[in-house]
Order: structure tokens, then sequence, then C-alpha cells
């Protein structure tokens, strides 16, 4: 039994996820230290928080699970599934 090689329009969804340790997670807790530190380390501790939050969040492939290198990604580079 041959079995066919499907290359396009495998259907697959990103799956948002969020990382628990890493940078981003390191740069939200040093954001919180930041907080405490009025006025600057307020403004810059919010600014922190947001970007950490951004970091340790992270989009993977359903298919393959391979982690997308950005969430507006069309096509699995791994997988070419193809992201409705
Ligand atoms: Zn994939």
């Amino acid at each position: 039994m041959v079995e066919m090689q499907q290359d396009e329009n495998i259907p697959a969804k990103r799956k948002r996820k969020t990382e628990m340790a890493g940078v981003g997670c390191l740069i939200q807790t040093i954001g919180f230290v930041s907080l405490f530190f009025f006025p600057i380390g307020t403004f810059l501790g919010v600014i922190l928080l947001i970007y950490g939050s951004m970091k340790s969040t992270y989009f993977t492939c359903s298919n393959c699970g391979n982690r997308l290198s950005d969430k507006n990604v069309k096509i699995c580079s791994t997988c070419k599934a193809s992201f409705s």
C-alpha cells in the first residue's frame, strides 16, 4: 500500500501556550520587583510585566507541535500545515 503524501492543506491550528519558566518569566519577575522603586521603577516595571507576558506566550502547531516563530505564521515550517 502506497501512502499518498499530502503536502498542502493539512488543517491545523495555532495553539497558544504560556511558558512558566524562561526568559518571559524572568522579565516578569524583574518587572514586579521594579514596581516598588517609585517612580521610574514603577513605570519600568509595568513595561517589563507587559513585555514579559508577551515573551512567555508562544504558539505551536497543533499538527506537529513545532514552536512557531510568530503568531502570524500562515504555514508551519516543519509539517507545512496551513493555519486557518
Ligand atoms: Zn506543524
